[in-house]
């Protein structure tokens, strides 16, 4: 997963110089940065980078507590995922009892 430095002139290093300017998630920067990120081409790569790995901040245009979210409904989704063999099991043998 490449970070936002490596991308090819990300919108946030073209308009302000510095891919991480919106870590300090301000009032002003937050509307600033969705802006920015709103057009940016590297929109999807960076937030799903900034829900993998940032804690802090604006990337890909969401905040700290949108990706926060995601990435709460993702760890649903994996729960979900984790039990799905035992209910396939279940359903072939007719056995309840695994
Ligand atoms: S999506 Fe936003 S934070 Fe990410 S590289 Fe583009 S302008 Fe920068």
């Amino acid at each position: 997963m490449r970070q936002p430095h490596q991308y090819e002139q990300p919108l946030c290093r073209e308009l302000i110089g510095d891919p991480d300017v919106w870590i300090e998630e301000t009032r002003d920067n937050k509307e600033t940065a969705k802006a920015i990120c709103k057009l940016c081409p590297h929109r999807i790569e960076c937030a799903e980078y900034g829900i993998m790995v940032e804690v802090l901040g604006v990337w890909g245009g969401l905040t700290t507590s949108e990706r926060a979210r995601i990435a709460d409904q993702r760890r649903i989704n994996r729960t979900k995922l984790l039990i799905m063999p035992n209910v396939y099991k279940r359903h072939n043998t007719g056995d309840d009892n695994d």
